[in-house]
């Protein structure tokens, strides 16, 4: 599932590709086409990410709520090119640009103003990828969950908006924590590690389209033939290859149903848990 930073620039890539212009519309799943007369005219003010949802705002001030889920696709290409063969939920298309959701099937119909009652949207905790969230709102709002583990929390949107399953387990890495602790038992240096580890691997990743390793690392492997989903990673999809910082074997476990990835050595993780035992 596409996490935080790729909702955001899908959200990015549409609003530059139509906001603001005169548009075509074809409103095709049903329970969008009720719309299609009132917005006829309107215009997209504009397009923004809340989590793993989209507002896209018309001039009408009616404001579309999608989520993508697992098999929605927001697609920017040209007006002339063929449409893929899934199935196409609207079509918003200028002279020049063409937005396409694919597949996706959660819809609502809110008002601008209202966007936050949501219940969706209610429930989210700050944004991690919001330009106004600092390393120390994500510390505080870290502090209030001292009974979820590290690697439960930074899957919940009710804790933080915007990270998901990679993230958790680079973040984890790259703060040096074992994904398993407390965030109850961390100290102050160790919660604000992870939170400057939150805020800045997410916004690394928003930049680079996905890589959340240093771009000097990244380059060095890319040179030595590594394809980009080899490169990008610390720990994530890396299970049984060696770490990059230790050299220590790259472990995968599964936690709250997902995958999750650890360098033993990197975040002392001990002692081993149950999900790690083999
Ligand atoms: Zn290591």
């Amino acid at each position: 599932m596409p996490e935080g930073p790729e909702i955001r620039r899908a959200a990015q890539a549409v609003h530059r590709g139509i906001a603001g212009k005169p548009l075509r519309m074809t409103l095709a799943h049903p329970v969008l086409a009720p719309m299609e007369r009132a917005l006829r005219g309107a215009i997209v003010e504009a397009v923004s990410a809340r989590s793993k949802a989209m507002l896209t705002r018309f001039s009408t001030g009616d404001v579309l709520y999608s989520h993508n889920q697992l098999y929605g696709e927001w697609v920017v290409d040209r007006p002339d090119e063929p449409l893929r063969s899934r199935a196409i939920r609207l079509v918003l298309e200028t002279t020049s640009k063409r937005a396409v959701l694919y597949s996706a099937t959660d819809f609502a119909w809110l008002r601008h103003g209202d966007e936050d009652a949501h219940p969706y949207i209610a429930k989210l905790g700050p944004e991690v990828l919001d330009d106004a969230t600092t390393v120390r709102d994500i510390a505080a709002r870290l502090a209030q969950f001292p009974r979820r583990r590290i690697a439960e929390a930074l899957l919940d949107q009710q804790v933080l908006a915007g990270l998901g399953n990679y993230l958790r387990s680079e973040i984890a890495f790259a703060a040096k924590l074992n994904p398993w602790r407390r965030l109850g038992e961390l100290g102050e240096a160790e919660r604000h590690r992870l939170a400057k580890t939150v805020h800045d691997i997410t916004r690394r990743s928003f930049r680079t389209e996905g890589v959340c390793v240093p771009t000097a690392l990244y380059r060095a492997q890319r040179q030595q033939g590594a394809n980009f989903e080899a490169a990008r990673f610390f720990v994530f999809d890396r299970d049984q290859r060696p770490c990059r910082e230790c050299g220590a074997t790259i472990e995968r476990a599964t936690l709250g149903g997902r995958k999750l990835f650890v360098c033993v050595a990197c975040q002392d993780v001990f002692p081993l848990p149950d999900e790690l035992r083999h």
